[in-house]
């Protein structure tokens, strides 16, 4: 047929061009999932805004014109970001379309044969991934046991394979955990490379890395909005000396961030203490749960600094309960196969408090089966 004539045509043009290591290459998986399902795998916000809130966003996007194109600098977001979170004009701050094209834009500035990515692991999967995608080695560094971070292996890879970049992701993703603030300086004084502070969960923890931009030259702060209520509008920000930020400004794409996206957030940025009393409503729910999931004979739960909480089945296999769970209704993510240090362990996102109940009623089901 001719349709599989040219199936079979396009593999052939694909196996000769496309980069063999592509090939091999897995697309990065995100599960669909039914309408009625409590999704609590994302690390998301799950409240929307009080109705005049809403009400008041939708209004404000009546000025938009869809037909042209976007501020490229972003200068009234820009703004908006200084004021809302006080950053000093010392500072530039460079948007992207989520932190994950940061992480990328990062990466792509300090590519070239031989370039290493450093990181702590089980970390945030995208360096790895994005490394592996522009070719550059890729050195992981196990955490302890207890999740912290082990500054001497730290240190001794740094001297061995002279990193472009390290990211430190702080609080950390998948563990919770932040490493502290002595420990993330030893790395950034140990290094010439450029050190990203990845703080993605800033706003659940009381680490806060943005003094260190004060105290040294190879050191950008990264943030989103995505745990913040905003996973959809895809807003990530770096914060950083010019210098730095002018090199990373030249390979971004000239309108990555788009018309709604922009004034979506401008808007946000003005309702600021909402999205903080959300923060901290999910923070006191963080605290509950992990109580209750704590009393569990059979589940290990680690403290969290993040919207969300790492537990170790004990005596059950962990990807059969996501599995049996996702069954019951309720989405959480399986980390059993990721990393040695992740055997049997799940991530939880804290939800609603409703939400979580339910999570709590059916988990609790079935760890007594
Ligand atoms: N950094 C960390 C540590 C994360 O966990 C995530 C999201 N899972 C990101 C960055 C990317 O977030 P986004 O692209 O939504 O801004």
């Amino acid at each position: 047929m001719a349709s599989d004539n040219r199936k079979q045509a396009v593999s052939a043009h694909v196996e000769r061009w496309v980069r063999t290591d592509v090939q091999a290459l897995k697309a990065y998986h995100v599960p669909t999932i039914g309408e009625h399902v409590i999704k609590l795998d994302a690390m998301e916000n799950p409240y929307h805004w009080p109705s005049t809130m809403h009400q008041a966003w939708l209004d404000s996007l009546q000025q938009i014109h869809v037909n042209r194109y976007p501020d490229a600098d972003c200068s009234q977001l820009k703004q908006a970001f200084r004021e809302a979170f006080q950053i000093a004009e010392d500072y530039e701050i460079l948007f992207g379309n989520g932190s994950d094209e940061l992480i990328q834009l990062l990466a792509i500035t300090l590519a070239g044969p031989k370039r290493t990515i450093l990181a702590p692991e089980p970390s945030f999967v995208m360096y790895k991934m994005i490394a592996q995608y522009l070719q550059m080695d890729y050195v992981g560094i196990p955490l302890g046991t207890d999740f912290s971070l082990d500054v001497g292996a730290m240190l001794k890879a740094i001297e061995t394979h002279n990193p472009a970049l390290i990211f430190l992701a702080q609080p950390n993703n998948p563990t919770g955990n932040v490493f502290g603030e002595e420990k993330v300086r030893r790395i950034i004084e140990a290094t010439s490379g450029l050190v990203v502070i990845d703080e993605a969960y800033t706003a659940f923890s009381s680490s806060d890395a943005y003094s260190l931009l004060a105290d040294y030259s190879n050191v950008v702060i990264m943030r989103t909005l995505s745990k913040v209520g905003l996973a959809g509008l895809r807003l990530g920000y770096l914060i950083g000396h010019p210098g730095w930020l002018a090199e990373v400004n030249k390979l971004r794409l000239p309108y990555n961030i788009n018309v709604l996206t922009q004034a979506s957030t401008v808007f946000a940025l003005q309702h600021v203490d909402e999205l903080l009393k959300q923060t901290a409503q999910i923070c006191a729910d963080r605290e509950a749960l992990k109580e209750r999931l704590s009393a569990f004979d059979n589940l290990h739960v680690w403290p969290s600094e993040a919207n969300f909480l790492l537990c170790r089945t004990l005596e059950h296999d962990a990807a059969e309960i996501q599995r049996l769970l996702l069954a019951r209704g309720v989405l959480i993510k399986c980390l059993h196969g990721t990393h040695p240090l992740l055997n049997n362990c799940l991530r939880i996102t804290v939800g609603t408090p409703k939400e979580n109940e339910v999570l709590l009623r059916e988990l609790a089901a079935l760890l007594a089966s």
